[in-house]
């Protein structure tokens, strides 16, 4: 069995207890319009094009046996995804590291092996792995498959999600998930549909359902100045999870900037390059929001209890 693999990183202290070993899935079901890795959203993987790494040697246009690569009229490489089969030789063939792809298909053994390495630091450090993305559950049955054998060898799984997936995906990997990492953004329908790109029911469905299913659910909101921190959607989102039972942390993930070079490199827009990055005021009084409503709140999500 194989997955689209973006990354396997090593000695993360964010997604769990511990030391965790985070797989990054490739693929979303999600559009959010602040999403700080777009080279996932896509269910297969996308070129990320570094411009000023190259060099036009156009060893990589010479390679491409689909003619996907070409050059515009300003005399710049572009590349039609359409027409691309994921060969990946042009990526082998460009010696300056100036185009690659976002993901690889690696086989399930391969993971395995990979985090298993880490096994020892797992151990001493009440540590794990973690499944994140993307959305881990687009590539479910992988996830399964892996958080079973994960399972055997006694080593504890997390997922982080943001739910827009069928729950049937979630529900079969309870049993061997130690703790959800469970994103909510918004709770305003119309908001969701304009910043998130879906309609996202769902999301608040499945996590009725898992917290009725499941003790250890993290919920993270990643704050967005203008979009949720505000009294009103900052504090329905508290109302909602006070209907839910098992809820006891909130992580609030303060905006970045981190990943806008990266809509550069896939050649997609970025609406929100001028995004207000901290607000300083708002995080504070969102983390007090939810204090009143008797949650344990980490600024950052480095902090489980
Ligand atoms: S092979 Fe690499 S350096 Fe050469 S033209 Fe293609 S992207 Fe640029
Ligand atoms: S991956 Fe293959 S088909 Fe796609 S652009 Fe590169 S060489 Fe062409
Ligand atoms: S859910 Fe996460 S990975 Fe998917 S689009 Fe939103 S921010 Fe990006």
């Amino acid at each position: 069995m194989e997955a689209f693999i973006a990354n396997i990183q090593h000695f993360n202290v964010h997604d769990g207890t511990g030391f965790r070993t985070v797989v990054f899935f490739q693929g979303c079901t999600l559009q959010c319009k602040w999403c700080q890795n777009p080279e996932l959203k896509s269910r297969i993987p996308s070129v990320l094009y570094h411009k000023t790494l190259c060099v036009r040697c156009d060893a990589c246009l010479q390679v491409c046996k689909n003619r996907a690569i070409s050059i515009t009229s300003r005399g710049e490489l572009t590349t039609d995804t359409s027409k691309c089969s994921r060969c990946f030789c042009c990526e082998e063939e460009c010696y300056y590291l100036a185009r690659r792809f976002s993901s690889r298909r690696i086989e399930l053994k391969a993971v395995l092996k990979e985090v298993m390495k880490d096994e020892i630091f797992f151990r001493r450090s009440n540590g794990g792995v973690t499944f994140s993305g993307g959305e881990p559950f687009v590539q479910h049955e992988f996830c399964l498959q892996l958080a079973k054998e994960l399972y055997k060898n006694a080593i504890s799984v997390n997922v982080e999600t943001a739910g827009h997936v069928p729950w049937q995906s979630i529900e079969k990997l309870i049993p061997y998930i130690d703790t959800f990492l469970y994103d909510f953004k918004l709770i305003d329908s119309k908001k969701q549909l304009y910043w998130l790109g879906a309609d996202t029911a769902i999301i608040m469905d499945n996590l009725k359902k898992l917290s009725a299913a499941h003790r250890r659910i993290v919920i993270r909101i990643p704050l967005i100045s203008g979009i949720n921190d505000t009294d009103e959607e900052f504090g329905a989102m508290m109302n909602f999870l006070d209907t839910l039972e098992t809820i006891r942390t909130v992580h609030i993930l303060p905006f970045h900037q981190l990943g806008s070079l990266k809509y550069e490199m896939i050649m997609e827009n970025y609406e929100m390059s001028d995004k207000e990055v901290n607000n300083q005021a708002r995080i504070m009084a969102c983390a007090e929001i939810a204090k009143k409503h008797g949650y344990f709140v980490d600024i950052g999500g480095s902090s489980f209890i």
